[in-house]
């Protein structure tokens, strides 16, 4: 299957545990350009030392690097039969750059899934989730507990909360997918290729959701 999708959607509403299953269903790669970035700081790169000033706060890494970031991800062999974006595009610039990467290939994104929810309903998601930060499994306190408080299920590791699921940053990162992003649905809704996904009910309803609107 030759398929390029894109999932957008608020911080905390539960994108990156449906783009991970809805990749491997789809039997294309998950990008996710926060895990990348992640793994960038981790790693203490160039690009990684200049992305942490800005993810802390909860702002977004300037598009330039971003975009950057993404055109040699998606240059890879693993990439050639279509892949899965989640939380790329964020900025207009950012849609632009990519769509114009893809016209020089005569190709087109196939599909624009937008996970929505309430401010109510986020904060909540972001202030509760957990993470391994060796095998990088997410938790969530309420929803998704691990078996034994505080320790991942997979490897064992001490769970953290990330720096920008502190209350302050939540906050500025929902701002700033209102200032920035949002944009992106009316752009996407225009182009006819966007399907709104109720992203308020459990896991397992969002995913079969998400899976329906997919098979369209
Ligand atoms: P996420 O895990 O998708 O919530 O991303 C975590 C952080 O990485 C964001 O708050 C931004 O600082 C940064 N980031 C991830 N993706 C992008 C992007 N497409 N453009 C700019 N910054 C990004």
């Amino acid at each position: 299957m030759n398929v390029k999708i894109i999932f957008l959607g608020p911080p905390g509403v539960g994108k990156g545990t449906q783009a991970k299953e809805a990749a491997a269903a789809n039997g294309v790669p998950h990008i996710s350009t926060g895990d990348i970035l992640r793994a960038e700081v981790d790693a203490r790169s160039d690009l990684g030392t200049q992305a942490k000033s800005y993810m802390d706060k909860g702002e977004l890494v300037p598009d330039g690097l971003v975009v950057e970031m993404v055109a040699h991800r998606l240059a890879q062999p693993d990439c050639s039969h279509g892949y899965l974006l989640d939380g790329f595009p964020r900025t207009m610039a950012q849609a632009a750059a990519l769509e114009a990467k893809l016209a020089e290939r005569g190709e087109t994104i196939d599909r624009v899934l937008y996970f929505s929810a309430p401010d109510e309903v986020l904060i909540r998601r972001l202030s509760g989730r957990r993470t391994c930060p060796n095998c990088k499994a997410g938790f969530h306190v309420e929803t998704m507990p691990p078996k034994t408080e505080g320790v991942c299920d997979h490897c064992g590791a001490e769970l953290i909360q990330r720096a920008d699921d502190e209350p302050a940053t939540i906050k500025n990162r929902l701002e700033v997918y209102t200032a920035r992003t949002a944009e992106l649905i009316d752009h996407y809704e225009n182009a006819g290729n966007l399907t709104e996904i109720d992203s308020t009910g459990t896991v397992d309803a969002i995913a079969d959701a998400a899976s329906e609107a997919l098979k369209t």
